[in-house]
Protein backbone atom coordinates (compact mmCIF):
# COMPACT_ATOMS: atom_id res chain seq x y z
CA UNK A 1 0.00 0.00 0.00
CA UNK A 2 1.50 3.49 -0.93
CA UNK A 3 2.32 5.66 1.78
CA UNK A 4 -0.36 8.58 2.30
CA UNK A 5 1.80 12.02 2.97
CA UNK A 6 2.56 12.56 6.50
CA UNK A 7 0.56 15.26 8.10
CA UNK A 8 2.52 18.82 7.40
CA UNK A 9 1.68 19.51 11.26
CA UNK A 10 3.35 16.21 12.61
CA UNK A 11 6.36 17.13 10.25
CA UNK A 12 6.97 21.22 11.77
CA UNK A 13 6.30 19.76 14.98
CA UNK A 14 9.28 17.42 14.77
CA UNK A 15 11.69 19.76 13.11
CA UNK A 16 10.83 22.27 16.21
CA UNK A 17 11.15 18.98 19.24
CA UNK A 18 14.71 18.67 17.33
CA UNK A 19 15.59 22.18 17.88
CA UNK A 20 13.85 23.23 21.37
CA UNK A 21 16.13 19.88 22.42
CA UNK A 22 18.92 21.27 21.22
CA UNK A 23 17.96 24.37 23.02
CA UNK A 24 17.87 22.73 26.35
CA UNK A 25 20.75 20.75 26.22
CA UNK A 26 18.89 17.33 25.39
CA UNK A 27 20.70 16.57 23.00
CA UNK A 28 24.20 18.05 20.92
CA UNK A 29 25.47 16.36 17.85
CA UNK A 30 24.12 13.26 18.56
CA UNK A 31 20.67 12.05 19.98
CA UNK A 32 16.90 11.91 17.62
CA UNK A 33 13.41 12.40 18.33
CA UNK A 34 11.26 10.56 16.43
CA UNK A 35 7.05 10.49 16.06
CA UNK A 36 4.62 7.61 15.21
CA UNK A 37 2.88 8.13 12.05
CA UNK A 38 -0.94 7.06 13.11
CA UNK A 39 -1.82 7.86 9.28
CA UNK A 40 0.34 4.93 8.20
CA UNK A 41 0.59 2.16 10.81
CA UNK A 42 3.49 0.13 11.31
CA UNK A 43 5.82 3.76 10.25
CA UNK A 44 7.16 6.42 12.15
CA UNK A 45 8.93 9.71 11.25
CA UNK A 46 12.41 10.36 11.95
CA UNK A 47 15.22 12.63 10.72
CA UNK A 48 18.11 11.09 8.18
CA UNK A 49 20.82 11.28 10.32
CA UNK A 50 21.95 14.72 11.15
CA UNK A 51 22.78 16.96 14.14
CA UNK A 52 18.88 17.65 15.67
CA UNK A 53 19.39 21.94 15.69
CA UNK A 54 19.93 21.39 11.77
CA UNK A 55 17.37 19.52 10.93
CA UNK A 56 14.68 20.88 9.25
CA UNK A 57 11.31 19.90 6.77
CA UNK A 58 13.24 18.23 3.99
CA UNK A 59 15.43 15.72 6.94
CA UNK A 60 12.72 13.87 8.25
CA UNK A 61 12.27 10.01 6.73
CA UNK A 62 9.44 7.95 6.94
CA UNK A 63 10.91 4.43 8.45
CA UNK A 64 8.97 1.48 8.90
CA UNK A 65 9.05 -0.86 11.84
CA UNK A 66 11.81 -3.00 10.50
CA UNK A 67 13.92 -0.26 11.03
CA UNK A 68 14.62 0.60 7.00
CA UNK A 69 14.38 3.98 6.01
CA UNK A 70 12.58 5.18 3.31
CA UNK A 71 14.60 7.98 0.64
CA UNK A 72 17.55 9.46 0.54
CA UNK A 73 20.70 9.98 2.94
CA UNK A 74 22.06 7.98 5.81
CA UNK A 75 19.76 6.69 8.55
CA UNK A 76 20.79 6.61 12.32
CA UNK A 77 22.32 3.68 13.62
CA UNK A 78 19.85 3.29 16.44
CA UNK A 79 16.76 3.80 14.62
CA UNK A 80 16.04 0.52 16.05
CA UNK A 81 15.33 2.66 19.44
CA UNK A 82 12.18 3.80 17.80
CA UNK A 83 11.01 0.74 15.76
CA UNK A 84 11.12 -1.59 18.78
CA UNK A 85 9.38 0.38 21.11
CA UNK A 86 6.91 1.71 18.09
CA UNK A 87 6.19 -2.04 18.08
CA UNK A 88 6.32 -2.52 21.67
CA UNK A 89 4.13 0.32 22.91
CA UNK A 90 0.69 1.21 21.09
CA UNK A 91 0.35 3.89 23.69
CA UNK A 92 3.42 5.73 22.56
CA UNK A 93 3.46 8.13 19.46
CA UNK A 94 6.94 9.74 20.56
CA UNK A 95 9.86 8.63 21.56
CA UNK A 96 13.72 10.79 22.32
CA UNK A 97 16.92 9.27 22.69
CA UNK A 98 19.61 11.56 24.10
CA UNK A 99 23.28 11.04 25.83
CA UNK A 100 22.23 14.10 28.57
CA UNK A 101 24.50 14.42 31.66
CA UNK A 102 22.10 13.59 34.46
CA UNK A 103 20.88 10.31 32.71
CA UNK A 104 25.00 9.32 32.10
CA UNK A 105 25.05 9.62 35.93
CA UNK A 106 21.98 7.34 36.98
CA UNK A 107 22.60 4.80 35.35
CA UNK A 108 26.25 3.96 35.85
CA UNK A 109 25.90 4.75 39.96
CA UNK A 110 22.30 2.33 39.80
CA UNK A 111 21.16 5.25 41.67
CA UNK A 112 17.60 5.04 40.31
CA UNK A 113 16.13 8.41 38.98
CA UNK A 114 12.84 9.09 41.06
CA UNK A 115 10.80 12.36 41.06
CA UNK A 116 11.94 14.71 43.67
CA UNK A 117 9.27 17.38 42.45
CA UNK A 118 5.56 18.03 40.75
CA UNK A 119 6.93 18.28 37.20
CA UNK A 120 8.46 14.85 36.91
CA UNK A 121 5.68 13.10 38.59
CA UNK A 122 5.71 11.04 34.93
CA UNK A 123 9.01 9.04 36.29
CA UNK A 124 7.38 7.28 38.75
CA UNK A 125 8.74 4.85 41.22
CA UNK A 126 12.39 5.34 39.16
CA UNK A 127 13.53 4.79 36.11
CA UNK A 128 14.59 1.11 35.10
CA UNK A 129 18.03 1.45 33.70
CA UNK A 130 19.17 -0.82 30.71
CA UNK A 131 22.19 -2.36 30.86
CA UNK A 132 23.89 -3.28 27.23
CA UNK A 133 26.27 -5.44 28.86
CA UNK A 134 23.86 -8.08 29.98
CA UNK A 135 22.64 -8.16 26.59
CA UNK A 136 25.51 -8.84 24.59
CA UNK A 137 28.54 -8.39 27.14
CA UNK A 138 31.40 -5.99 25.22
CA UNK A 139 30.05 -3.96 22.23
CA UNK A 140 30.45 0.14 21.41
CA UNK A 141 27.35 0.92 23.83
CA UNK A 142 25.26 1.45 20.58
CA UNK A 143 21.67 0.25 20.56
CA UNK A 144 22.10 -0.80 16.08
CA UNK A 145 20.13 -3.43 15.82
CA UNK A 146 16.23 -5.03 16.21
CA UNK A 147 17.40 -7.09 18.91
CA UNK A 148 18.77 -4.59 21.01
CA UNK A 149 16.16 -2.57 20.20
CA UNK A 150 13.94 -4.86 21.78
CA UNK A 151 16.17 -5.60 24.50
CA UNK A 152 15.44 -1.77 25.62
CA UNK A 153 11.70 -1.79 25.00
CA UNK A 154 11.77 -4.98 27.43
CA UNK A 155 13.30 -2.77 30.03
CA UNK A 156 11.33 0.24 29.68
CA UNK A 157 8.11 -2.04 29.92
CA UNK A 158 5.29 0.34 30.59
CA UNK A 159 7.55 3.57 32.29
CA UNK A 160 8.38 7.01 30.45
CA UNK A 161 12.05 6.88 30.40
CA UNK A 162 14.53 3.99 30.50
CA UNK A 163 18.28 4.79 31.62
CA UNK A 164 21.01 3.52 29.30
CA UNK A 165 24.04 2.39 31.20
CA UNK A 166 26.95 4.41 29.89
CA UNK A 167 25.57 5.69 27.18
CA UNK A 168 22.10 7.54 28.08
CA UNK A 169 18.24 7.45 28.17
CA UNK A 170 15.89 6.93 26.09
CA UNK A 171 11.99 8.86 26.98
CA UNK A 172 8.20 8.44 25.66
CA UNK A 173 4.95 10.22 25.62
CA UNK A 174 2.32 10.35 23.99
CA UNK A 175 2.56 13.37 21.62
CA UNK A 176 6.03 14.83 20.68
CA UNK A 177 5.10 17.82 23.14
CA UNK A 178 4.82 14.95 26.12
CA UNK A 179 8.25 13.21 24.75
CA UNK A 180 10.15 16.56 24.64
CA UNK A 181 8.16 17.76 28.12
CA UNK A 182 9.70 14.65 29.80
CA UNK A 183 12.91 14.55 28.19
CA UNK A 184 13.16 17.75 29.79
CA UNK A 185 12.53 17.66 33.40
CA UNK A 186 14.04 14.31 33.24
CA UNK A 187 16.81 15.94 32.88
CA UNK A 188 16.61 18.78 35.31
CA UNK A 189 15.10 16.45 37.59
CA UNK A 190 18.26 14.63 37.65
CA UNK A 191 20.49 17.47 38.29
CA UNK A 192 18.66 18.89 41.40
CA UNK A 193 18.05 14.99 43.20
CA UNK A 194 22.15 14.63 42.48
CA UNK A 195 22.33 18.41 44.02
CA UNK A 196 19.92 17.03 46.60
CA UNK A 197 21.36 14.68 47.35
CA UNK A 198 24.36 16.05 48.22
CA UNK A 199 22.81 17.47 51.29
CA UNK A 200 20.99 14.76 52.66
CA UNK A 201 18.22 12.48 52.36
CA UNK A 202 15.70 13.50 49.86
CA UNK A 203 12.30 13.10 50.67
CA UNK A 204 10.81 11.87 47.28
CA UNK A 205 7.38 12.22 45.63
CA UNK A 206 4.80 8.95 47.01
CA UNK A 207 3.80 6.74 44.07
CA UNK A 208 0.62 8.29 44.80
CA UNK A 209 1.45 11.94 44.10
CA UNK A 210 3.69 10.75 41.71
CA UNK A 211 0.45 9.50 39.73
CA UNK A 212 -1.85 12.54 40.60
CA UNK A 213 0.85 14.96 39.37
CA UNK A 214 1.89 13.25 36.25
CA UNK A 215 -1.92 13.49 34.96
CA UNK A 216 -1.76 17.37 36.21
CA UNK A 217 0.83 18.44 34.52
CA UNK A 218 -0.22 16.34 31.24
CA UNK A 219 -2.81 18.55 30.66
CA UNK A 220 -0.98 21.56 30.53
CA UNK A 221 2.15 20.63 28.15
CA UNK A 222 0.59 22.93 25.55
CA UNK A 223 1.81 25.81 27.66
CA UNK A 224 5.40 24.95 28.43
CA UNK A 225 5.34 23.79 24.39
CA UNK A 226 3.96 27.03 22.95
CA UNK A 227 6.65 28.57 24.96
CA UNK A 228 9.39 26.87 23.79
CA UNK A 229 8.19 27.08 20.28
CA UNK A 230 8.28 30.67 20.20
CA UNK A 231 12.15 30.59 22.07
CA UNK A 232 13.06 28.01 18.91
CA UNK A 233 11.77 30.50 16.57
CA UNK A 234 13.38 33.23 17.64
CA UNK A 235 16.64 31.33 17.42
CA UNK A 236 15.83 31.26 14.12
CA UNK A 237 14.51 34.19 12.55
CA UNK A 238 15.31 36.53 15.38
CA UNK A 239 12.03 37.78 15.93
ZN1 LIG B 1 22.73 6.99 21.63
Amino acid sequence: MPLSPPQDSLIDDLVLANKILHRYGIVDGYGHVSARLDSNAGNFLLSRSKAPALIERTDIRVHDFSGAMHGDGAPYLERFIHSEIYKARPDVHSIVHSHSQGSIIFGVTGRRLRPIYHMSGFLGSGSPIFDIGDVMGDSDLLVSSPELGGALATTLAGQSCALMRGHGMTVVGASIQEAVFRAVYTEKNAQMQLQAGRDGDIKYLSPGEAELTAALMARSIDRTWQLWVKEAEHDRHGS
